[in-house]
């Protein structure tokens, strides 16, 4: 129970790799609260959290809306406590050649992926500096490291959210603040599910240890960087891929 009294934040918490790192949050004693734009599934997963003992509380949070994401912060910050940990968790794709990618597909991706981070780590390291202490965890990807066929948009906004990440460290870090990203590779989840059979079989080739993650593989990652145990770790980028990139 190293979190204990702590208060967490995970957008997208609701389903996937956000609801395994909000339920192992919740397992090492946090509050979390999960923010998602699905109220409904997010209130099950909290529920869920709760009846195992744990502490959850749901919001409506879409993170590309600067009020929405000022609303939430107030909330935390009045109703329990000013923030400990932040996990900017939420992502979507609209995957398409760039040539034919259309502008809105570009902004919707880079809104919710990128600026989204943005809005809910401005907040956070307000809350976390007047505490003198906080801890961030950006979830990238290995396509932000690679770049992929088809992601133009997907890529930029992971990229950037390694920028994003090791700025914010060196900003935040007088006060005893820490960033970091984790850029997982193939996760099997909702993302990933639909992809074609060919194209899963051609990305196993590439992993060496010859099969895919779990959402579990990446929560215990994000769970350890948000605790006091990674607390000398900052600005740094950690690739949870089974050794597709080295
Ligand atoms: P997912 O689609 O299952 O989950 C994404 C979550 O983000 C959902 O809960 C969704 O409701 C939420 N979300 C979408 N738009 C939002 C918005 N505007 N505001 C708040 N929440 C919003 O996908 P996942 O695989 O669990 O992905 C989680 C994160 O991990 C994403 O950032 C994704 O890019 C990243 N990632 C996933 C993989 C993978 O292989 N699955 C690999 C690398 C990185």
């Amino acid at each position: 129970m190293e979190l204990k009294g702590k208060v967490a934040l995970v957008t997208g918490g609701a389903r996937g790799i956000g609801q395994f790192i909000s339920e192992e949050l919740a397992r090492q004693g946090a509050h979390v609260v999960l923010g998602g734009t699905n109220a409904e599934r997010a209130g099950a997963v909290a529920e869920s959290i709760v009846k195992n003992g744990g502490q959850a509380t749901a919001v409506k949070l879409d993170v590309s809306r600067a009020s929405e994401v000022q609303e939430v912060f107030d909330r935390i910050a009045k109703e329990m406590k000013p923030l400990d940990i932040l996990v900017n968790n939420a992502g979507i794709t609209k995957d398409g050649l760039l040539v034919r990618m259309k502008e809105e597909d570009w902004d919707q991706v880079l809104a919710v992926n990128l600026k989204g981070a943005f809005l809910c780590g401005q907040q956070a390291v307000k809350q976390m500096m007047r505490q003198k202490q906080g801890a961030i965890v950006n979830i990238s990807s290995v396509v932000g490291a690679t770049g992929n066929f088809g992601q133009a948009n997907y890529t930029a906004s992971k990229a950037g959210l390694i920028g994003l990440t090791k700025t914010m460290a060196r900003e935040a870090a007088p006060r005893n603040i820490t960033v970091n990203a984790v850029a997982p590779g193939f996760i099997d989840t909702d993302m990933t599910r639909g992809m074609d059979d060919k194209i899963k079989e051609e990305l196993l080739q590439k992993i060496p240890l010859g099969y895919f993650g779990t959402p579990m593989d990446v929560a215990h990652c994000v769970v350890f960087l948000a605790s006091g145990r990674a607390r000398y770790i900052t600005g740094q980028v950690i690739h949870i891929n089974g050794g597709m990139l080295m």
